[in-house]
């Protein structure tokens, strides 16, 4: 049988026609088609701008700055996420702490977030920005989130990579109703995707503003910025030091192209999760939280292999589930444990809950592709690993 992988990309012809379209017209880059992907994920999601780029950690440390975090600014992001996400934070030059999660959702913990929050003011060191991240395509408790960090005055940017196309309160994930930025990744493993690439969204002219200008080396053309009169038509101020972070056409047209099955591949890992909830019925395995106020984009299948039930077996039945071809993963690894951040003087410890959830979990196949068959045998295999 076929190795089956956690998650694939689905490319039809139309996406294939929309970048063959791309390489035979006059722009490669900076042409229209990034403007359009821009115009499509702002009408989708309902967030007033839209800011394009080559992937998902470059928005969140355009996003990061923008909001004006700095050297010596602290950045509270949850442990149970990609390690970009904590990362962007240090490309600014931000001290970086972890709010643990939730055990239920693995979601940032509300409760954790309020009492750090009221500490944090006892002792003088409040964050300038709390990033959230919709574990899994779940979103969080936005709403409660919200109403703290407005109390204490902090940002919140969500890291909504796993999550275009869910929905919290029914509106859709890039609203920004709740914060001041979401960002989208569109890596091939994500729910859509442009090869590599990304995207923020905010209700924000000036945040907007300040993202396009970092995008592009911090260059204008924009009179009302430059601080000398046009020397001639050619003429272009560096406000700022900013990046290339550009998407190319190609990317976009793909983007614009995949945009239209987004509803569609929501829909389908929709389906296969309540196939998945029937197949493990009976198996001793426990299964994510479905809250019935949030709809989640389903990045992610993580199930957990409780050890006071089971013992400690995730690495057993992880190595005999790829041994018989099941592409399983682990999301993740708390990022304070990783080497870098241990440097950083974190220990093993600092979030029980992250780390009880880190020795448990098992990302299985979950992509618009998978077939009914292919589903059968991986929940076969682990009830037969774990009878
Ligand atoms: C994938 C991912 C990123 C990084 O996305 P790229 O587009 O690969 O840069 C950041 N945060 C989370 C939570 C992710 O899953």
């Amino acid at each position: 049988m076929a190795y089956i992988p956690y998650g694939r990309h689905d490319i039809n012809d139309d996406d294939i026609a929309a970048v063959v379209r791309v390489l035979k017209s006059d722009f490669l880059t900076q042409g229209p088609a990034v403007p359009q992907f821009e115009q499509g994920i702002a009408d989708y999601s309902g967030a007033k701008y839209a800011v394009a780029v080559n992937s998902a950690t470059s928005a969140l440390h355009l996003a990061y700055l923008s909001i004006g975090v700095t050297a010596g600014d602290l950045v509270w992001v949850p442990p149970i996420t990609f390690v970009a996400t904590a990362n962007a934070a240090r490309y600014c030059g931000a001290d970086i702490d972890f709010v643990d999660v939730d055990a239920e959702t693995s979601n940032m913990s509300v409760e954790a977030l309020a009492s750090k929050l009221s500490e944090a003011e006892a002792h003088g060191r409040l964050p300038k920005l709390i990033v959230v991240v919709h574990m899994c395509g779940t979103p969080c408790d936005m709403e409660r989130i919200s109403q703290l960090a407005r109390a204490y005055g902090v940002a919140i940017v969500e890291d909504a990579s796993h999550a275009i196309g869910s929905r919290y309160q029914g509106k859709l994930t890039g609203s920004c109703e709740y914060s001041d930025i979401a960002v989208f990744s569109f890596h091939p493993v994500k729910i859509m995707t442009t090869a590599e690439g990304g995207l923020a969204t905010t209700n924000s002219l000036e945040l907007a503003e300040k993202m396009r200008l970092l995008r592009s080396h911090g260059i204008s053309r924009d009179a009302t910025l430059m601080e000398s009169e046009a020397h001639g038509d050619w003429y272009y101020e560096q406000i700022e030091l900013g990046y290339n972070y550009r998407m190319t056409e190609l990317q976009a047209a793909l983007g614009c192209s995949q945009l239209e099955r987004l509803d569609e591949f929501v829909e389908k890992r929709h389906q296969l999760v309540d196939r998945y909830f029937e197949l493990l019925q009976d198996v001793p395995v426990q299964l994510p939280p479905r809250d019935p106020d949030m709809y989640s984009s389903y990045h992610l299948f993580v199930i957990g292999l409780d050890e006071n039930q089971l013992g400690d077996c995730r690495g057993r039945i992880f190595h005999e589930l790829r041994a018989a071809g099941i592409g399983v993963n682990v999301h993740y690894m708390p990022v304070y444990l990783q080497p870098y951040y241990r440097r950083l003087g974190f220990e093993s410890g600092y979030c029980p809950a992250a780390e009880t959830y880190y020795k448990q979990a098992i990302s299985i196949p979950l992509f618009p592709g998978l077939s009914e068959s292919d589903q059968d045998f991986i929940t076969a295999t682990l009830k037969k690993k774990l009878s």
